[in-house]
């Protein structure tokens, strides 16, 4: 008889293992099936491994500025391996750590590919394909392949690098974001496609130590989501580093050299341009893992590849649950996380709010930082509310200064006639640091009036966030 389970998770990524803890936590007998790594692509190839390189870029950024600062630092340089060995040692450590958690969670991990083959039951088989060899081997104690039967299903096999017909990555010339993480050799020019997060971290990362970046973005705005105040802060500051942007601007081909690529790009205007580099990075967004896994047997209504679910991660199928990147934007761990805890507690019979993706807030760890969450300005004026918009620049903090980060901006946007924080939009060192205050604040309803009451420590950045506040009612103090 397959062995029954009250919760059975698919995928341990972000998702799925914390979903799996929260159901432990709440007595369900829980199993986790994952193919190939466990913590998923966050940190095996995703959030965590790119943190480590970027924070590499910026040692090594601070290193070339020693002067600055009354230091001296001779003959140092990059030593690309050691820079990727430790990146991958440290995405080693998270899935470990995710092995531990299961472990003392009692959690059973069942290692292999599984599909749905009722709303109730799941066939397991050996993985077939792996994406990357993984770097950890699976459990010793891992149950294999075979039907496992559950009351609840929760899908949580998150998503895949997109590809663009005609430009495949090939794993040599044309990269995704694993070949990025894990370059052999450092390439002298690299050509971005995409100017959301991921293409602009590799593209910060690969400047800092020394390659000739150009990005190319089909929209006019670069970090397309973003503030566009922001995102022409993020442009001039990169472009001060040296990395070229063509937006508004279409890769159509990517041709192959001997030595590197040509990418072919047709401009607004009709005109046409070739971009060469060692390599080209394709960096325009994801696809959900939603196929063979036997959805639509089952009947699960997928929407151009996402899971469709309520705000609470239920499908069409009672019973069945999606949770993460197969569930639909935004492509986050965070919001991933959050709907875990949703969809275990809604099983298990507690009361609990659903999703609100107003706010959920978005990081971008290149260099300058940039962090938000809630309404752009242009965003809110179109709700059609009176708005109040309040600035404050990085050189008008005395820490900012004592750091050496004297650029970059807090931007805070009001409703005019409720004090309702609508929207926080950050540019500037440590600001991922930072959102999570103006995050608190949303979720707690907060106005203007309770932000401008609250003390923030000096000297610290979080002080631009208050100014910020300020400025929106004509109040700001240090500027
Ligand atoms: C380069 C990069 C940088 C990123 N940086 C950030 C960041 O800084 N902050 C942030 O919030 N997000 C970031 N993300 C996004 C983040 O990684 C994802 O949003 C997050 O991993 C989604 O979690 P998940 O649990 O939905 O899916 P995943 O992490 O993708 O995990 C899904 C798991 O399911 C497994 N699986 C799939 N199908 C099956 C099957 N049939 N059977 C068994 N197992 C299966 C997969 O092997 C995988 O381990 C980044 C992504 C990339 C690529």
């Amino acid at each position: 008889m397959a062995d029954s389970y009250d919760l059975i998770i698919i995928g341990a990524g972000p998702g799925g293992y914390v979903a799996a803890i929260r159901a432990a936590q709440l007595g369900l007998k829980t199993a986790i099936v994952e193919r190939e790594h466990l913590a998923g692509i966050c940190s095996n190839w995703g959030c965590i491994p790119t943190k480590a390189l970027l924070r590499s870029a910026e040692i090594y950024g601070h290193m070339n500025h020693a002067k600055d600062y009354g230091l001296v630092a001779e003959k140092f340089g990059v030593d690309l391996d050691g820079v990727v060995k430790r990146s991958r040692g440290i995405a080693a450590q998270m899935n470990n750590g995710v092995q531990f958690l299961m472990k003392k969670n009692k959690v059973d991990v069942i290692w292999g590919e599984a599909v749905l083959t009722s709303a109730t039951e799941i066939k397991v088989a050996p993985t077939a394909k792996k994406i990357m060899q993984p770097q950890v081997p699976p459990p010793k104690n891992a149950l294999g392949a075979g039907t496992y039967k559950a009351k609840n299903i929760i899908v949580a096999t998150g998503a895949r690098p997109r590809v663009l017909p005609g430009i495949e990555p090939d794993g040599d010339r044309i990269w995704t974001y694993f070949e990025s993480m894990v370059p052999a050799a450092m390439p002298k020019s690299l050509v971005v496609m995409g100017s959301g997060a991921i293409g602009m971290e590799f593209a910060s990362f690969y400047r800092s130590l020394g390659a000739e970046v150009t990005i190319i973005e089909l929209l006019p705005q670069i970090l397309p989501v973003e503030d566009a105040e922001i995102a022409a802060h993020v442009k001039k500051r990169f472009e001060k580093r040296g990395i070229k942007f063509m937006t508004e601007a279409k890769v159509a081909r990517v041709e192959k050299t001997k030595d590197g690529i040509i990418a072919h790009v047709e401009l607004k205007d009709g005109s046409k341009a070739q971009v060469a580099g060692d390599r080209l990075i394709s960096a325009v967004g994801v696809q959900c893992n939603s196929e063979n896994l036997g959805l639509e047997k089952v009947g699960v209504k997928i929407d151009r590849g996402a899971i469709v679910v309520d705000d609470h991660g239920r499908t069409n199928v009672p019973g069945v649950w999606a949770i993460g990147d197969v569930a639909g934007p935004p492509m986050l761990a965070h919001k991933a996380e959050h709907e875990a805890v949703i969809v275990v507690e809604t099983i298990a019979g507690l009361k609990v709010h659903g999703l609100d993706k107003r706010k959920i807030p978005g990081c971008t760890y290149c260099e300058p930082q940039v962090a938000s969450v809630g309404l752009t300005e242009a965003k809110a004026k179109e709700t059609g509310r009176e708005i109040k918009v309040g600035r404050f620049p990085f050189i008008g903090n005395g820490k900012a200064i004592a750091l050496g980060e004297p650029e970059g901006l807090v931007k805070t946007i009001f409703d005019a006639k409720t004090g309702e924080l609508l929207g926080a939009h950050m540019v500037g060192a440590e600001v991922t640091e930072l959102i999570q205050g103006f995050v608190i604040a949303m979720n707690l309803e907060t106005t203007e009036e309770e932000l401008m009451h609250t003390i923030f420590p000096h000297p610290t950045l979080s002080e631009m966030m208050k100014e910020s506040v300020l400025d929106a009612y004509g109040r700001a103090l240090n500027m």
